[in-house]
């Protein structure tokens, strides 16, 4: 089973290396939507077993440049999970409150807890790509940001949650083709943000910007993948197939534990029945 690209820990990446075309030659749309649904009753499985095993929680990343598809994945990949152990956090431009923190203050509020799957849409790397590329802050403060976002996600690994980033990898030509297909819909225009035209500008500041993040941020605890993404269906399924493969990876602790709540809670059922005197 082909996967999302993962990034080794301690690589360099340089983004025209990776085809945003690519696709697992072994399938088509058709054969890809059948591949997905079975994976996403799947990962429904896996989410239950999360929630009831009150250990591990998943928090999965996803940036990528606009129209890369953060929202359509969303939409495909989690369509079977149970929204009562399922949050989306999206993140937006920092409120004047949220400015007056740090920049992962706003970020750590929103993990997920034991047994939750939270998903971010867009995330605390915002703070070292829009941030450095328009310098809303000087380089002197977002350059010492990977460091720090290494530390926090290490911590976050440490408290059991499991975490995958995707990056969403998408052509100028592409992003270019999906602007222009929105604006021609009346049903998708809302979608659009005259800034995202203005932001194209920036294009090569933003993959250098995403190059550095990859780089310098993928680690064994909080691997990246780079997901090719111009074609809709082959991005669902690999970043489908990727959740899965880890997830499956846990199953066993999972039931374990899961087990084990139910044994305790066991014994104290036998406590309270056990005849007085
Ligand atoms: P959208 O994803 O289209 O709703 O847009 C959200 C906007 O918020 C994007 O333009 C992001 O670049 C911007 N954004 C998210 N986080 C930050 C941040 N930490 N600082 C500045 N802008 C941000
Ligand atoms: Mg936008």
């Amino acid at each position: 089973m082909e996967l999302a690209w993962k990034v080794e820990a301690g690589s360099k990446v340089k983004l025209r290396d990776y085809d945003p075309n690519y696709v697992d030659k072994h399938t088509d749309p058709t054969s890809a939507r059948a591949e997905l649904e079975v994976l996403c009753a799947e990962l429904g499985e896996l989410q239950e077993l999360l929630a009831a095993a009150q250990y591990h929680s998943l928090l999965v990343v996803l940036q990528g440049m606009d129209t890369s598809g953060k929202d359509g994945t969303i939409r495909h990949v989690f369509a079977q999970v149970n929204p009562q152990g399922c949050e989306v956090r999206s993140f937006k431009a920092p409120t004047n409150r949220e400015q007056a923190h740090d920049f992962l203050w706003r970020i750590h509020r929103g993990t997920p807890g034991r047994g939750i799957i939270t998903i971010f849409n867009r995330s605390h790397y915002e703070d070292v790509l829009v941030v450095r590329v328009h310098n809303l802050v000087p380089e002197k403060v977002w350059s010492r940001r990977y460091v720090a976002i290494n530390n926090f996600e290490r911590l976050l690994a440490q408290n059991g949650m499991i975490i995958l980033k995707f990056y969403l990898h998408i052509s100028n030509e592409e992003q270019e083709k999906r602007l222009l297909a929105r604006q021609k819909d009346k049903t998708k225009a809302w979608k659009l943000s005259a800034a995202d035209w203005a932001e194209r500008k920036y294009w090569g500041a933003y993959q250098e910007a995403y190059e550095d993040a990859l780089s310098r941020c993928s680690t064994d605890e909080a691997p990246w993948y780079i997901v090719p993404a111009n074609k809709k269906w082959s991005r669902d399924l690999l970043v489908a197939r990727t959740l899965v493969d880890t997830l499956r990876q846990y199953k066993d602790q999972l039931l374990d534990k899961l087990v084990l709540r139910g044994e305790q809670e066991l014994a104290r059922i036998e406590q309270i029945q056990k005849p007085a005197g």
